[in-house]
């Protein structure tokens, strides 16, 4: 059964009706520019064919009451008691229920109408993985809303109030990209955000090439420290190029000659985070005269650099995102490969010929499992369109 009958059916049995409306939302992955968002640098994702969906109706009364199928959990609570963080009887929300709340709060504190829903929700973006699955509750909670609330905001706008939410009311310190891809995602393109202006673009991408992400199955608790300490590296390392560099405000103000002029000035560690972040920044500008250009043989190449410095400058891989990169890129077929989103664990992002993605996946999954002895998830992906009502 499809996800969009599951929500309906599941929605008709705990609600005694159809659902009024059915929205669906993408998750993301991220094919260059990795740890620049923070940075004021250019991210180059897709929405991906994986998808939160919800089925909901107005609700007759004051209470918006949720099920979410994959959790097996339900959660009952209104507008009045989003700042208390607390459900119907006053408990606190757990914390996948932060989520919907959250978006509920955001939409309330920028004044939208945001009437209580009933609603049921699956998904099959893996909870995690570092492809999005909250972005895509977000952003499927975002558009039930408009479509009650009877508002119209344009995508850029709904992915920022799925960012407030995350980031204010969840309480995780991520950037934009997420959100934007889920809301803004367009079939059989790449996006192109530039996070400092908000601008974007869209570029087709070549039809004879697959996007497959490669799951390790590996998940690094207490990974917010790390991320923290790499953010606070960067930041250091703007404030002491600022001394030579007094226009700066983030290391997208800074080209790679620049920098190598300067380097020896930050210490080690500093400059090795700068210099993956500068070079990074560059490759993705890089990236779209090749995409440009048809020219994927160059574009893998990129995505090969750009592990190699998250894994030996940037220091966030692990030894199985290293295994199963460098099984992919010994295979045939393999444009490039490399681990995607924050790292320590997750997934890896592979573009491969088209004509090899059946092959290059049974290979790797093989190749993945002989050298750690576990099975990894492979997903051939295709660049889908964004958070739709259906
Ligand atoms: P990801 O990289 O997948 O976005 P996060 O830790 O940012 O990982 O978000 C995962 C959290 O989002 C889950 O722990 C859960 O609270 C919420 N979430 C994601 N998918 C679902 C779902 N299908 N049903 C309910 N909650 C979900
Ligand atoms: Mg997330």
């Amino acid at each position: 059964m499809s996800l969009q009958a599951t929500v309906i059916a599941k929605f008709r049995e705990h609600f005694g009706e159809a659902p009024a409306h059915v929205v669906r939302a993408p998750g993301r992955v991220n094919l260059l520019g990795e740890h620049v968002d923070y940075n004021d640098g250019f991210v180059l994702p897709i929405a991906i064919d994986r998808a939160t969906w919800l089925a909901f109706s107005r609700s007759d009364t004051d209470q918006t009451t949720l099920r979410a199928v994959d959790l097996s959990e339900e959660i009952s609570f209104s507008s009045a008691t989003l700042s208390a963080k607390t459900d119907a009887t006053g408990k606190p929300l757990p914390t996948w229920a932060l989520y919907p709340a959250g978006v509920m709060w955001a939409l309330k504190e920028a004044g939208l109408a945001i009437p209580a829903l009933s609603g049921v929700y699956t998904s099959d973006v893996p909870q995690g993985s570092g492809l999005s699955s909250s972005a895509a509750v977000e952003m499927a909670f975002v558009l039930a809303w408009q479509t009650l609330g009877g508002w119209n905001l344009p995508p850029m706008e709904r992915a920022l109030l799925g960012k407030k939410a995350e980031n204010k009311y969840v309480g995780v310190n991520s950037g934009i990209m997420d959100q934007f891809a889920s809301a803004c995602g367009e079939q059989d393109r790449l996006l192109h955000l530039d996070c400092r202006s908000l601008e974007w673009q869209t570029l087709p991408l070549p039809s004879d090439i697959a996007i497959i992400v490669a799951d390790t199955k590996m998940r690094r608790a207490l990974t917010s420290g790390e991320y923290n300490r790499r953010r606070a590296n960067c930041e250091e390392a703007v404030r002491i190029l600022r001394e030579e560099l007094p226009g700066i405000t983030s290391l997208r103000d800074v080209d790679l000659e620049t920098f190598n002029r300067l380097a020896s000035r930050l210490p080690e560690r500093v400059e090795k985070r700068a210099r993956h972040v500068v070079e990074e920044i560059e490759r993705s500008v890089h990236a779209i005269l090749l995409l440009e250009q048809g020219d994927m043989v160059e574009f893998g190449k990129l995505l090969n650099q750009c592990h190699a410095s998250l894994r030996d400058l940037y220091e966030v891989s692990i030894p199985e995102l290293d295994t199963m990169v460098s099984v992919a890129q010994s295979l045939p077929g393999c444009y490039g490969a490399r681990l995607t989103g924050a790292g320590f664990g997750g997934c890896t992002v592979n573009v491969v010929a088209r004509e090899q993605a059946d092959a290059f996946s049974s290979a790797l999954a093989a190749g993945y499992e002989v050298q750690t002895g576990f099975p990894p998830e492979i997903y051939i992906c295709s660049a889908s369109r964004g958070a739709e009502l259906i």
